[in-house]
């Protein structure tokens, strides 16, 4: 039996780790947390029947104990109680799908405490790549990538039989968003209703609007470059609009390897939950003859510049990544309350950029300091 840990458990991965989960008959749900949600949560405590839950909330917690009083779960708050979920002795696995920054420090737990890790939180690697790789290689923590594109290219290195084989790129594959083709002027007058509607990934509100401004890709090719030990610049985006070929693998032949699979983020979830296993999946068949064509194109870093400035940030690295990410948070925040334009969130990320002084070495109190001190360096200079 697998006992799973999920952080971070109403949002969209953790609901649909938990739907993997109840068709994996040797796989059980040991912990949950949530930040607010609690009407999810007491849902999922009724069907699951985890030993521990914590509210990240903490005047949510309170009422919820309450609530589920009956239920026999003991339940835990605040930012500690998600930390003490992360290393949680029972659990084998912690899936980590918080959103944000949040996710990093019970990340690290989970890691100290040996756990392997499901990752789906990409500020982790993002903001701390060099620090999270060198605890998770002390700690023995194996790190298993539940992002499409990093499970993709993790697959892709699973043929490798021991041979010498050298990783020449990593092609990671982009949908391109809604507002692929559109020009800069285009951009300007966007809402964030268009921005909200993916063409084929169902997904969070803040992912999606960084899939729409190409963020998104920006913040995984950062996280490719940690994860796989490869430089940024090795690492290429492809926009290939169907999301079939999930990222690609050149090697120093020029073979390249892909996987592929209809856009269902239950494939790469279950992958990570039974990694060294493949199990079968209900209804996920990809139909090639259906899909006719696969396209592929490259990106436009002119109209889109987010992806240009994660390009930047992951070449310089050190504490500018976490800039980017946080200023990054900040704007999508103020897109989605329509307070700025499409276009003002890359403006905004770049100024952020330009006024830090980059530490090359951030400890992890350091990139936490810096992160809460870009949030409220912008939000006092909100209009
Ligand atoms: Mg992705």
């Amino acid at each position: 039996m697998t006992n799973v840990a999920i952080l971070g458990a109403s949002g969209s991965i953790g609901t649909q780790t938990l739907e993997v989960i109840e068709t994996l008959p040797d796989v059980r749900v040991a912990g949950l947390t949530v930040h607010t949600n609690t009407k999810v949560l007491e849902a999922q405590v009724r069907k699951f029947h985890p030993d521990c839950v914590c509210v990240a909330d903490e005047a949510r917690a309170a009422d919820f104990r309450v609530r589920v009083a009956d239920t026999g779960v003991k339940v835990l708050s605040g930012p500690e109680g998600v930390e003490e979920i992360a290393a949680l002795p029972q659990a084998d696995i912690v899936v980590t799908a918080m959103v944000g920054i949040a996710g990093l420090r019970p990340t690290v737990r989970a890691i100290k405490a040996g756990k392997r890790i499901a990752l789906a939180n990409k500020e982790t690697l993002v903001t701390a790549g060099p620090l999270v790789m060198a605890l998770a290689k002390e700690y023995g923590a194996v790190i298993l990538p539940v992002d499409s594109e990093h499970s993709a290219v993790f697959q892709c290195l699973q043929s490798r039989a021991g041979g010498e084989e050298r990783v020449k790129q990593i092609l990671l594959t982009a949908s391109g968003g809604p507002f692929f083709g559109k020009t800069r002027a285009e951009l300007a007058a966007v809402t964030r209703g268009q921005a909200l509607r993916h063409p084929n990934w169902d997904m969070g509100a803040k992912i999606t609007v960084d899939s729409a401004t190409m963020m998104n890709k920006g913040l995984e090719v950062i996280e490719a470059s940690h994860l796989f030990g490869v430089p940024v610049d090795d690492v290429h985006v492809v926009v290939h609009r169907q999301s079939v070929v999930h990222s690609m693998v050149a090697f120093s032949d020029n073979a390249v390897l892909a996987q592929m699979g209809v856009p269902d983020m239950k494939l790469p979830i279950q992958y990570a939950l039974t990694y060294p296993d493949r199990r079968p999946m209900a209804g996920n068949e990809l139909d090639l003859a259906a899909y006719g064509s696969l396209t592929f194109e490259p990106p436009d870093l002119d109209t889109f510049g987010c992806l240009r400035l994660a390009y930047h940030a992951g070449r310089v690295g050190g504490s500018l990544p976490c800039v980017l990410n946080a200023a990054n948070e900040v704007c999508v925040d103020w897109f989605l309350q329509e307070k700025i334009g499409f276009l003002e969130i890359e403006q905004l990320v770049e100024q952020q950029m330009a006024a830090h002084a980059v530490l090359p070495h951030p400890t992890l109190l350091d990139i936490l300091e810096l992160d809460n001190e870009v949030r409220q360096r912008m939000r006092r200079a909100d209009r």
